[in-house]
């Protein structure tokens, strides 16, 4: 170990954003800074969305510091299962607990590749891919279906492949709740999309469909060349997926609320997942990620990150959806707020539809700090 490499610091920020792709609403993050001893400097991120879940993921990750200033932060492996085991008795693979390993494991992963010069993405193998398809990942808000279809294939004519559009949420879209306004939406937006495009629909917590109700939307969607169904019966009804799943040949997702590979691996065997939403700054970092989303490849089903908070949780998704064989795009905020363009010098994006790979030592972008500490809640 040489000295440049000793940890020195793990700073804990809570902050809050106001995110333009959700209606304006100001969401809650908890960003980590970890520091060495040769003045290199890696950031990480919890997506912890509610404040008192970035206040409660900062106190944990401050208890977590001790484990780990003072030794190497190449030992990154080391680190995530000693965090795992601090947390034995209150979170051990579940909950505040996860997010916090999420987002110091996350930070030393970006200190490692600046401290060897090296990115993330070469840290993990390398890229499985050469080109990385992007889509839209936005919400509907507006009262008029027109206006949604127009909005979504401006997007969609930048390049990007598709759309995957959240029902039930803050706004007048009103989406999620009525057949026939659902299905008027899914006809106008393909249609206002044209032809290669794709449209994914994903409901809110808000929605709270039955199994025959989500069968027959799902029906109706497969019909109408809908290119999956996200969580139609939230995130643990394995017998409700399994009905669904008999009755329909839509492609179903979900999974993005899950902590650990262990919860993936068993959605994974209900036999009732095709794209499995994964969150770095939840599933337990980069080095959680990478793991589940080798289990998906196993089992032959798609990965996906849930990429819907700042460029930091953005940049680790781009690393690891290029070095993932199990990953197929990447979702991106069609409009982009502080949290993705200025928190960052380079934000993540796409040229043409296709996502562009990471440059740079670590995640490849240097974070303004001034910014975060504004930010601060
Ligand atoms: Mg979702």
């Amino acid at each position: 170990m040489t000295k440049a490499e000793i940890v020195t610091g793990i700073e804990a920020i809570p902050v809050s954003y106001r995110e333009p792709t959700d209606h304006n609403r100001h969401r809650s993050v908890c960003l980590v800074r970890v520091s060495c001893a040769g003045g290199a400097v890696g950031w990480g991120e919890a997506c912890t969305y509610f404040p008192e879940a970035s206040r409660a993921a900062a106190h944990i990750v401050e208890a977590f510091a001790p484990l780990i200033i003072g030794s190497s932060a190449m030992d990154i492996e080391r680190h995530w299962h000693s965090m795992k085991g601090h947390s034995w008795w209150y979170g051990t693979g579940a909950g505040i607990a996860s997010m916090a390993i999420s987002a110091i494991d996350i930070a030393l992963w970006d200190l490692k590749g600046k401290i060897l010069g090296a990115r993330v993405l070469d840290l993990l193998g390398g890229p499985v891919k050469d080109q990385l398809p992007a889509i839209a990942s936005l919400h509907g808000t507006k009262a008029s279906v027109d206006a949604m279809a127009d909005d979504i294939a401006s997007f969609t004519e930048t390049g990007l492949h598709g759309a995957k559009v959240g029902f039930g949420k803050a706004g007048d879209a009103y989406l999620g709740f009525d057949e026939e306004r659902d299905l008027q939406f899914v006809e106008k937006v393909m249609t206002a999309m044209g032809p290669g495009k794709d449209l994914m629909v994903d409901l809110g917590v808000k929605n709270r469909w039955d199994v025959p109700m989500a069968i027959r939307r799902a029906q109706l969607f497969e019909e109408r060349g809908v290119a999956w169904l996200e969580e139609p019966l939230g995130h643990d009804d394995p017998d409700g997926y399994a009905a669904l799943r008999a009755a329909s040949g839509i492609r179903i997702a979900y999974g993005e609320r899950e902590w650990n590979a262990r919860g993936v691996q068993k959605i994974l065997d209900t036999g009732t997942v095709d794209v499995v939403g994964l969150d770095p700054g939840r599933v337990e970092g980069i080095t959680g990620f990478k793991r589940a989303a080798d289990l998906c490849a196993l089992a032959r089903r798609q990965a996906n990150a849930h990429n819907f908070s700042t460029a930091i949780v953005a940049a680790a998704s781009q690393a690891l959806s290029f070095a993932c064989p199990a990953c197929a795009l990447l979702e991106l905020q069609p409009v982009y707020g502080p949290a993705q363009a200025d928190l960052v010098d380079r934000p993540i994006w796409h040229t043409k539809g296709f996502v562009d790979l990471p440059q740079g030592p670590g995640l490849g972008v240097e974070i303004d700090e001034e910014m975060v500490h504004s930010a601060r809640i």
